[in-house]
């Protein structure tokens, strides 16, 4: 947490100003209880709209918290403590809010988007999950729609006509990534009367440190059905018979493999080649090689993917659970198929693709709420602009955050974390145990089994059911083991969701976290201790780290972990181990922010790109400019084929073949710059520095996209058939994807700083 306590410090004045002007404004509200008590249900939505919120007089602001906490108590039957109002306040002033897990973000967010939506904007409130998009919306709907609002929500089940209808509503709930992709599908439309048209006024991000930070540069994708690069049969064969150390290396922290010399004199002779490096095989075997490679040799069955009913299932590394309609890159999928031996599913050509934080940038206005924001402030501030306001508890925090046990090996680490569980297990304290990984959790779990402990786990299968375990995880007797994002949102009550046993689970300490290994990052710790003690209920956490774990191993240097230990139990004695965890964690924080500036540095340029082709494309398929432009180019052909069609339809098949081109230029153009990413350092050797290069490339090939589109359009317009629906496209060989999917590419190996990428450049050093 270091880098941004100190930054908080720098910018502390400005926080507390701004908090004090929140507390004020709920403060005054409750002058205004009787006035909004006494209003009748028909009368909200009047008084609602009729405030001036922004820039308005601090009465408007006091009566519309007022108006917002007599909705909330009829129609949600809460009465919003003042702490949620405040944070409420700051979201609608523009800030991410920290404000603890338990304390009723669900409600706050809903009055801050009240008040956006009040002032005419349309407010997108952007969840984790399906689950929780539809659990908020009908849980907040009720409230928002006696201010008057009109509220929707996206799944992944919903229809086309649903998706259009909830995003024409003033405040709508949806997860990240299905609003995304319906951005992304927005490029598929060829009739303006097809669009769903989501909106990109303000955002509302719950959880806003997970999306905003943890899973920033995760790409969503819109693909189409085309041939993919995977991995020859006969170079994964060559490649899965080499050997660590002698043929490949992999890095301690597991980002990169690459070949040694002998690795690639042994593919040589396996592929009967001359020379790997040649120019011939440089864009091809060994862009393949290396794919195979990192399918091989860094992706791990169980802790990266699993194999279910035939097919691959990608594990999200920072959620720890199974990533439903999501895939590697193409040639990485197939080889990790090939590899498993499941059927080789069918390769796509990336028809549009765009990064959770370029998604979050289109917004005009962003803000959020999270139980770990300060921790994020720097992020939040370097890549959004966001400033960070924290919000007091409700009631003081009574959890007791035991000190870290440190272990030399992670052997005596799992013996002490059993040993532990069961021991707190068998008072009937109930027992949350937070995993990294799902191979994690089931060796833990078959650890308990084997000491006879019953318990549930959490492998992130389905939110809902997993929402129904978790709300149980702090009754008597239980223990729930549960990878990192599984079943977040959902409330952990004591004595069980029906608080039966409250008072028993009281007197046994309230719900005790453990921790099997630090994460990355202080602030995913502070996550997982925050199921405890919520809304001041007693609870407690400890953390078990071992010198093995991922987090030391890969920051620190050998002669730099702590050995001494007792010999009996393998604990390392002392503050030794504790201190060794922090200061890997503190380098890996620093690494993680600079591996994010740097690959934001190259997708930022496209993002861009994409904005002015979604503006370009916009206007084709809104206006007649495509029937102008080609008119311009041969206006007697325009005019005899308006005679003999008629112009709807002269006008439709402009669109169309304009559209058409634009879209083909696109995915080339995210095709060629993903082969100058993975090669730019080559190209850049010996020249400018290779960010300079990638964007001098992007910006060429993107200003010849645009005139070529033109070109073949105007090509295409002087040799197709019209007729009097159009053009045939199809028969013409320019046929639209059939089929298209979309995808959140999590651990994006292509990315700069990732693993194939990488990989390549170390094989040329
Ligand atoms: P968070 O997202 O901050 O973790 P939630 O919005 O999930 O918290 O709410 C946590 C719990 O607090 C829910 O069970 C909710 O019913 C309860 N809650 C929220 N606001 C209030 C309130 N004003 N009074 C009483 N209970 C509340
Ligand atoms: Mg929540």
């Amino acid at each position: 947490m270091g880098f941004a306590n100190r930054f908080w410090k720098l910018m502390g004045s400005t926080q507390g100003r701004d908090t004090s002007r929140a507390q004020s404004a709920v403060e005054a509200s409750h002058g205004f209880d009787e006035w909004a008590g006494g209003m009748a249900d028909d009368e909200f939505a009047d008084a609602a709209h009729g405030l001036q919120l922004f820039g308005g007089s601090a009465e408007d602001l006091a009566r519309f918290l007022a108006l917002a906490r007599e909705a909330a108590t009829r129609r949600v039957g809460l009465r919003p403590f003042d702490v949620q109002l405040q944070g409420a306040m700051r979201m609608f002033a523009g800030d991410v809010v920290e404000m603890a897990t338990g304390e009723g973000k669900t409600l706050s967010g809903a009055i801050a988007a009240a008040g956006y939506a009040l002032q005419g904007h349309t407010v997108h409130i952007i969840s984790i999950n399906d689950y929780l998009a539809h659990r908020d919306a009908g849980w907040m709907g009720p409230m928002l729609e006696l201010l008057g609002l009109s509220v929707g929500h996206v799944t992944e089940s919903s229809s086309r006509r649903e998706r259009r209808a909830a995003y024409s509503c003033d405040v709508v709930y949806g997860s990240v990534s299905e609003i995304g992709f319906d951005v992304l599908r927005e490029q598929l439309v060829t009739d303006p009367a097809d669009l769903i048209a989501p909106t990109t006024d303000v955002a509302l991000v719950d959880e806003a440190d997970s999306v905003l930070v943890d899973e920033a540069l995760v790409p969503l994708v819109l693909a189409g059905s085309t041939s993919g690069e995977a991995p020859t049969g006969e170079v994964l064969a060559a490649v899965r018979k080499l050997r660590p150390g002698r043929h490949y290396e992999v890095d301690s922290d597991r980002r990169n493999v690459f070949l040694t010399e002998d690795g690639a004199r042994a593919i040589e002779t396996e592929l009967d080649i001359a020379d790997l490096y040649d120019t011939e095989h440089v864009g091809t075997t060994l862009v393949q090689v290396n794919v195979a490679l990192h399918a091989c040799f860094l992706l791990r069955r169980d802790v990266d993917y699993i194999v279910r009913d035939g097919r691959i299932q990608l594990i999200n590394a920072s959620r720890g659970r199974v990533a439903e309609l999501q895939r590697w890159p193409d040639g990485l999928q197939a080889a990790v198929e090939a590899k498993e031996g499941v059927a080789v599913s069918e390769a796509g050509e990336i028809l549009d693709s765009l990064t959770v934080q370029a998604f979050i940038g289109r917004y005009d206005k962003v803000c959020g709420m999270t139980g770990t924001a300060l921790a994020a402030g720097a992020q939040l501030r370097e890549f959004y602009g966001l400033g960070v306001s924290q919000i007091d508890s409700n009631a003081p925090c009574v959890r007791v955050d035991e000190a870290d046990r440190a272990y030399v090996d992670a052997d005596s680490k799992t013996r002490a974390l059993v040993e532990h569980i069961a021991a707190v297990h068998a008072t009937g304290q109930p027992v949350l145990v937070g995993t990294h990984d799902v191979a994690e959790s089931e060796e833990l779990a078959a650890r308990l089994s084997a000491k006879g402990v019953g318990f549930a786990v959490l492998n992130a299968k389905n939110d809902e059911e997993e929402a129904a375990i978790i709300a149980e995880a702090g009754d008597v007797g239980h223990v729930t083991v549960s990878t990192q994002m599984a079943g977040r949102g959902t409330d952990i009550r004591l004595g069980g969701s029906d608080e039966a046993r409250h008072v028993e689970v009281v007197e046994l300490g309230g719900l005790h976290v453990v921790g099997t290994g630090r994460h990355r990052t202080e602030r995913l710790d502070n996550q997982l201790r925050g199921r405890a003690g919520r809304q001041g209920d007693p609870g407690s956490s400890v953390f078990f780290a071992s010198m093995e774990d991922d987090v030391v191993v890969s920051a620190l240097e050998a002669e730099k972990i702590p050995a001494a230990h007792d010999k009996i139990s393998g604990e390392i004695n002392g503050n030794r181990g504790r201190d060794a965890v922090d200061h890997a964690q503190r380098v890996t924080e620093g690494e993680m922010l600079q591996i994010h500036a740097n690959t934001w540095r190259y997708s930022r340029l496209l993002a861009e790109q994409r904005d002015i082709l979604a503006d370009r494309r916009s206007v084709l398929l809104r206006t007649e400019k495509a029937f102008e432009e080609l008119t311009s180019h041969d206006a007697e052909r325009s005019a005899r084929l308006v005679e003999t069609h008629g112009r709807g339809a002269v006008v439709r098949g402009c669109r169309e073949i304009m559209l058409w081109h634009l879209d083909r230029g696109w995915a080339r153009h995210l095709e060629t710059m993903n082969d100058v990413r993975e090669s730019i350092h080559l190209r850049a050797l010996g020249r400018e520095n290779p960010l300079d290069e990638f964007h001098r490339i992007a910006i060429d090939h993107f200003r010849d996209l645009a005139a070529d589109a033109v070109r073949e359009s105007e090509s295409t317009f002087d040799a197709i058939e019209f007729t009097d629906t159009g053009v045939d496209l199809e028969a013409n060989a320019m046929a639209r994807p059939t089929s298209t999917w979309t995808y959140m590419v999590h651990d994006n190996p292509m990315a700069a700083g990732g693993n194939v990428f990488s990989g390549m450049m170390s094989t040329f050093r």
